[in-house]
């Protein structure tokens, strides 16, 4: 397999499949057994679900709510989200950890960024929760903090589409798609791969991002076994690359050493 940990991320909407609103059954269990064929491969997999097929944030500003509160209801549709899939994965004996954002304790363990790691060194497939837990975010900002969080290898962005194109494929015909392109070239371009924060968190920390058609079944272990398909987001080989990305804690350093060199002389 080509990468170690990946990290996840489905949108809410697809989730609907053919309905018009919540969770379609067939689609939840095709994404449950795709997760478990690639974990049994020994891939470590985190998983990041949206919550457009609930409720969206921005949905309470145009009904002239609070922003915020709707933000919240929002990041509770994806824990609703996230409870349907660790059921469907569990209904298929993956072992699964819910982790949230949001302290709900009765449903999920709280995110603690090294009990999520243990988790997937141990094989469980984690799920988090209630994105990144504070307003005005999104779940893509959720996969891409966790992914660095978690030194996953890649952000995997499942989508309806199997890629990124010139153009928006279901208006303009003519439109190709990238199988390769670099982070500059989507500033550049304009391109619309995630919103600006969770794109800016991938750039900044050397995250690669590929965004494929996850409605096809089994793309993703096609893609985990090299298949060329979607679409790469990279610095294209010029950056550090992974191994060159800043540890987010250096452990070899004590935390205290600066600490004992400004200890005060001993009279
Ligand atoms: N949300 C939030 N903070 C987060 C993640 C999500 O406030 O860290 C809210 C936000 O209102 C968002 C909603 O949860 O609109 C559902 O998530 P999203 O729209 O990302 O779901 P998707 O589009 O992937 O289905």
């Amino acid at each position: 397999m080509k990468y170690n940990r990946i990290l996840l991320k489905l949108s809410g909407e697809a989730l609907m499949g053919q309905q018009q609103y919540g969770i379609d059954a067939e689609r939840l269990m095709q994404y449950a057994s795709e997760i478990k064929s690639v974990a049994a491969t020994g891939v470590q997999v985190a998983v990041v679900i949206g919550g457009g097929n609930i409720y969206r944030g921005v949905q309470a500003e145009a009904f002239g709510l609070d922003r915020v509160q709707g933000d919240y209801m929002g990041m509770l549709a994806t824990v609703i989200n996230s409870m349907a899939l660790q059921s469907a994965l569990e209904k298929l004996e993956v072992s699964t950890r819910l982790l949230s954002g949001l302290t709900i304790q009765r449903v999920c363990e709280p995110y603690i960024r090294r009990r999520a790691v243990r988790h997937l060194e141990k094989g469980r497939v984690v799920i988090f929760g209630a994105g990144i837990g504070s307003p005005y975010f999104t779940t893509d900002s959720a996969a891409s903090l966790r992914a660095i969080e978690i030194e996953a290898d890649v952000v995997l962005k499942g989508t309806r589409v199997d890629g990124i194109y010139t153009a928006d494929p279901e208006q303009d015909p003519t439109a190709t798609r990238y199988p390769e392109i670099t982070f500059d070239e989507v500033l550049s371009k304009n391109l619309n791969v995630m919103d600006m924060t969770a794109f800016t968190l991938c750039k900044e920390n050397n995250l690669p991002i590929i965004v494929f058609d996850m409605n096809t079944p089994g793309n993703l272990e096609r893609l985990l076994n090299g298949e060329a398909m979607g679409t790469l987001v990279s610095d294209g080989g010029t950056g550090p690359g992974r191994d060159g990305r800043k540890p987010l804690l250096d452990t070899k350093k004590s935390l205290l050493q600066p600490l004992v060199g400004n200890q005060p002389e001993q009279a």
